[in-house]
């Protein structure tokens, strides 16, 4: 049975005093039944790390560079990330690849630098409004995550996230029946880019618009091992409630 993972981006959100947010979770699920994470922005890191010290709260990135050091100004390594004490990165958020033109290429080659530097790779793909207008959902799916699983990529080491993006901040959850297609066909892919092992065991993640009250239905999905959480992980109460869905 795959451990699943309930993960919260805050995205450019939080502050020194949401640290309250983080000692209230903990308090509130000292022993949960699946990991949790949270990732705050990147100059939160160290003082989130800091607050979920001694707790069961691991601590994640947005996002990295490919390099391990350079002249990238306004950016971060995944080795200052891990060096700081988190254990995980998001890399290829829709957002990223929306405001700051991120390939799948690109995508993979910070992957494998989070891997690199000892840090679960957490891959964002999904498609937009359009694309699954056209069909293409399962496509789109399926060619994001070919190009953007690096080499070298486990189960211990990656967590895929499918977050469509018209899902996203909308309110839109997508239904029990497209998860679920879009969930198997990504497992069924897996096993073309990885062991059958890794494949088997790997985490997929379901992301856009998951609150409480509809965690429980979502990781009822066979191909649903948690979810990567927006807006919901900002307050200890909404984002507790999905962890006690899952
Ligand atoms: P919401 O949960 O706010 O829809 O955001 C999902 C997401 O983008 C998480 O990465």
């Amino acid at each position: 049975d795959i451990r699943p993972l309930i993960a919260g981006n805050w995205k450019m959100n939080g502050s020194r005093a949401a640290m309250a947010e983080v000692s209230a979770l903990a308090a509130a699920h000292p022993a949960p039944g699946c990991d949790v994470m949270l990732c705050p922005p990147a100059p939160l890191l160290p003082i989130m790390v800091e607050a979920a010290s001694g707790t069961k709260i691991a601590v994640g990135a947005q996002d990295c560079h490919a390099n391990v050091s350079g002249a990238h100004t306004g950016d971060t390594s995944a080795t200052l990330i891990a060096e700081l004490g988190a254990t995980a990165v998001i890399v290829g958020h829709s957002e990223r690849r929306a405001d700051h033109g991120e390939t799948d290429a690109a995508i993979a080659a910070k992957a494998a630098a989070a891997h690199q530097a000892g840090l679960i790779a957490i891959i964002c793909i999904g498609e937009t409004e359009a694309e699954r207008d056209a069909g293409r959902a399962l496509e789109v799916a399926r060619s994001q995550l070919a190009g953007s699983l690096p080499a070298g990529a486990t189960a211990a080491n990656t967590v895929i996230a499918y977050e469509p993006v018209w899902a996203i901040g909308t309110g839109k959850v997508a239904s029990v029946a497209d998860i679920d297609e879009v969930h198997s066909a990504l497992r069924t892919a897996l096993a073309d880019l990885m062991s059958a092992e890794d494949a088997a065991a790997t985490r997929l993640l379901y992301g856009g618009s998951v609150k409480p009250g509809n965690a429980a239905e979502i990781f009822a999905v066979t191909d649903v091992n948690g979810a990567l959480v927006g807006g919901a992980s900002l307050k200890a109460a909404d984002f507790g409630g999905i962890i006690a869905a899952a």
